[in-house]
C-alpha cells in the first residue's frame, strides 16, 4: 500500500517506522519532526497526501486536524481513506469525516491506546469509528502498528471510546493515589496495601499495572522519578476532551468533573507539568501533611 503519514512525533515517528518496515511505502511529513529510516520525507502534508490508499495523521490536536484535513482531503485521490489516530474531541472527528465524505473519500477515527512504548512495539490498541469497508481496508496496518483493533461504531465513536476509557483512568489513578495517602496516615505499609488492593475488589490498572507509588509493584514511572509515561498535562488533555463532550449532550459526570478539575490544579499550579500523571500521589502526600 502506499500510505501518507502527517505527524511525525513520539507516537507517529514510530508508527510511520512500523509500518514502512513491513514494506509499505510510507511518505511523511511533519513541521518540524524529521521523517523516521524507510519514510520518504514529503514537503507538505499535501505531497504527502497525494496517490496514497491510506493518509494516516497523529496530530497534537482537533484545530490542527481540521486544518490538516482540510488540505489532504482536497489532494487525496477518490476512494482513499483518511485514517486518524490523534485524540480529538468527537465534534472535529464527526466535521472532519464528513468532508472526506463530501469529497467522495473515507474517514475513520482511530485514537490509540498504549503510549509512546506501545507505538515502538507495534502494540497499540486501536478504537475506530467510520464506514465497515474502510475499516476493513485500514485492518492490515492496525494489525503492523497495534495487536487489537475495536470496530465501535460510526464516525466520532472512537473518539467517544477513547474519551470515556481515559476518564475511567484518570478517575481511578486519583482514587488509587488518594488511598495511597490515606493509607500512610493511618500507618498502612504501602507494600501490604499493594499486596491487598492488588488482589481485592479496589483493583485496577492503576494500581496493578502502573502503581503509582515507588518500589510498589511492577516497574512503573513512580520507579523513575515520575517522569512520563504518560503526562499530567496529556491527562488534562484528555480529560477535558470528556467535559467537552459531556457538557454537549448533557451527561452527567460528576467524578470525571472533580477529576478534571484536580489535574487543571495540579498541572497549572501545583508543579505537575512535565511529571507523569501518576505524581497526583506525591501531590496528595504534601497536601496531607498540612
Ligand atoms: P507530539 O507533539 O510528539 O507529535 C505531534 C506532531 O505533529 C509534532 O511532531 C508536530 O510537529 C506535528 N504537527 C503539528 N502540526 C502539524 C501540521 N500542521 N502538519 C504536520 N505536522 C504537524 O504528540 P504525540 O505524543 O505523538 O501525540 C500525538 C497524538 O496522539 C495526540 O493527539 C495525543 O493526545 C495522542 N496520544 C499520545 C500518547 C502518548 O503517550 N504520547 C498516547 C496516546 C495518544
Amino acid at each position: 500500500m502506499q500510505i501518507g503519514f502527517i505527524g511525525l512525533g513520539n507516537m507517529g515517528h514510530h508508527m510511520a517506522r512500523n509500518l514502512a518496515s513491513a514494506s509499505h511505502t510510507v511518505v511523511g511529513f511533519d513541521l518540524h519532526a524529521p521523517c523516521p529510516a524507510g519514510v520518504t520525507a514529503a514537503a507538505s502534508g499535501a505531497e504527502a497526501a497525494q496517490g496514497a490508499d491510506v493518509v494516516i495523521t497523529m496530530l497534537p490536536n482537533g484545530a490542527i486536524l481540521r486544518a490538516v484535513a482540510a488540505e489532504v482531503i482536497a489532494a487525496m485521490k477518490p476512494g482513499a481513506v483518511l485514517l486518524d489516530c490523534s485524540t480529538v474531541d468527537v465534534d472535529s472527528a464527526r466535521a472532519v469525516a464528513e468532508q472526506a465524505e463530501a469529497a467522495s473519500l473515507a474517514a475513520l477515527d482511530a485514537p490509540v491506546s498504549g503510549g509512546t512504548g506501545g507505538a515502538d512495539a507495534g502494540t497499540l490498541t486501536f478504537m475506530v469509528g467510520g464506514p465497515q469497508n474502510a475499516f476493513a481496508t485500514a485492518q492490515p496496518l492496525f494489525e503492523i502498528m497495534g495487536q487489537k483493533a475495536v470496530h465501535c461504531g460510526g464516525a466520532g465513536n472512537g473518539q467517544a471510546a477513547k474519551i470515556c476509557n481515559n476518564m475511567i483512568l484518570g478517575v481511578t489513578m486519583t482514587a488509587t493515589c488518594e488511598a495511597f495517602a490515606l493509607a500512610d496516615k493511618l500507618g498502612l505499609d504501602r507494600q501490604a496495601m499493594f499486596d491487598v488492593v492488588s488482589t481485592s475488589s479496589g483493583y485496577s490498572w492503576s494500581m496493578n499495572a502502573y502503581c503509582p507509588a515507588p518500589g510498589v509493584g511492577p516497574d512503573s514511572p513512580a520507579d523513575n522519578d515520575y517522569k512520563p509515561g504518560f503526562a499530567a498535562e496529556l491527562m488534562l488533555k484528555d480529560l477535558r476532551l470528556s467535559q467537552q463532550a459531556a457538557e454537549a449532550v448533557d451527561a452527567d459526570t460528576p467524578l470525571g468533573q472533580a477529576t478534571t478539575a484536580l489535574y487543571e490544579t495540579f498541572v497549572e499550579s501545583e508543579g505537575g507539568a512535565g511529571q507523569d500523571f501518576s505524581a497526583m500521589l506525591p501531590r496528595f502526600e504534601r497536601k496531607s501533611r498540612g
